[in-house]
């Protein structure tokens, strides 16, 4: 894995909610730049002196290729410096400089477990890597994706997993969870109820994958380990602050 810095140039950007924009980059070295389904990277902002103020990792949404191009999803926060640097300092054109990919939040070699991937907003970002990668190369994974947002507009990669459920519904089960409007598509709460009806701890080989804010991902680890009796190691996580 390089250590140094690496340049990558912003491709296209996408408007994919009224606050999350999806920021396609060429990593410009002529080495090709490859990552495990999962990892992250991380950006050295101009938003603050010191190195930490800098610095920001964020999930690569894609899958690895081999034409060096990634991608990054990402919610604008309120007051929030990188993400605000993303929104209205990166364009077309703009150079980025990063390093990874680092991280071990990965898609596993085993295939036999059930995955259940458990995100709100923004975490679906290397639970989307994962499962186009399986889907691509036609692995025999099997994922159930519980994503939670606030509306029907903030949903994320919507068409994408529908589409991948209803082509494979063995590959994936997908259900959405809108926790300020109801709709007969979807559920309405958080994303625990559907894990907490889905599954219990006699479900040996369920394997939960978390990724998100610390709220959401401090009460799933909290119910599933505390209260459903899963053990530690069936619960991974990937904590974004
Ligand atoms: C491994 C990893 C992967 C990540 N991947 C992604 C990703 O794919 N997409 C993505 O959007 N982000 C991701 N993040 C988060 C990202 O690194 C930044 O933390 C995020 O963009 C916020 O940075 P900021 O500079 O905008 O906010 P900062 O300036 O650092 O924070 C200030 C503002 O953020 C808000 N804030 C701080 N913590 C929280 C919180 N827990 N919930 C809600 N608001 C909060 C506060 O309201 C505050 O106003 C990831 C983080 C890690 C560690």
């Amino acid at each position: 894995m390089p250590r140094n810095w690496i340049e990558a140039k912003v491709i296209t950007i996408i408007d994919e909610s009224p606050t999350v924009k999806r920021f396609i980059l060429h990593v410009e070295s002529e080495e090709i730049f490859t990552f495990t389904p999962g990892q992250f990277v991380t950006f050295d902002l101009p938003v603050g002196d010191k190195r930490l103020d800098r610095w920001r990792s964020y999930s690569i949404a894609s899958t690895p290729s081999e034409d060096n191009m990634f991608e990054l999803c990402i919610v604008l926060l309120d007051d929030g410096k990188g993400s605000g640097y993303f929104f209205t300092e990166v364009f077309v054109g703009t150079i980025l400089k990063f390093k990874g990919p680092d991280g071990s939040f990965v898609l596993p070699q085993e295939t036999e477990p059930l995955y259940v991937l458990v995100c709100t907003g923004t975490g679906v970002a290397p639970f989307r890597s994962m499962i186009k990668h399986a889907y691509e190369h036609g692995l025999p994974y099997r994922f159930h994706l519980i994503f939670g947002c606030r509306t029907k507009e903030d949903i994320l990669y919507f068409e994408e997993f529908q589409k991948i459920s209803e082509e494979q519904p063995l590959t994936l089960r997908y259900d959405v969870v809108l926790s300020r409007e109801t709709s007969d598509a979807f559920y309405h709460g958080y994303v625990h109820q559907v894990y907490e009806k889905a599954y219990t701890s006699e479900n040996s080989t369920v394997v939960f994958f978390l990724c998100g804010w610390s709220k959401m991902i401090d009460e799933a680890r909290n119910n599933l380990i505390e209260t459903m009796g899963f053990r530690e190691s069936q619960v991974l996580f990937e904590l974004y602050g």
